[in-house]
């Protein structure tokens, strides 16, 4: 119960800050079977937040957009769109990409290329 709450409330801050939430339609079987999250994620904690936001955004008119888990989130760099193949290893936090040497960090480059995705799917 308590997770529940602390997901309710994350979910609540997100829907009032934003008009429009993307997020990657990750497989989570996948996950729990790799070494690098392993059983953190049998318990479905994603699952159950991202159903909270979703009803919540949707009664306020809002929206949800989930991007296909094949979507090169990771390995493509948010500047110039060059894909870098070696960025599949989850151990590679930080890169530099090889064309525009951009530096990244994985997370935040991969949460840029969530919203253009979704933007665009928005916007289409
Ligand atoms: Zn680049």
């Amino acid at each position: 119960n308590q997770r529940k709450d602390f997901l309710h409330k994350r979910s609540r801050e997100i829907v009032n800050a934003y008009d429009c939430v993307c997020i990657e339609d990750l497989d989570m079987k996948a996950m729990a079977r790799s070494l690098h999250f392993g059983k953190s994620v049998h318990d479905n904690g994603w699952g159950m937040f991202t159903t909270f936001l979703k009803y919540k955004l949707e009664e306020e008119g809002k929206q949800l957009i989930r991007i296909d888990k094949w979507f090169p989130s990771s390995q493509t760099c948010s500047v110039c769109g060059y894909k870098n193949p070696e960025i599949k290893d989850l151990g590679m936090r930080e890169w530099d990409c090889p064309r525009c040497k951009s530096h990244h960090d994985r997370d935040l480059n991969a949460a840029i290329n969530i919203r253009k995705e979704g933007m665009r799917i928005v916007m289409a």
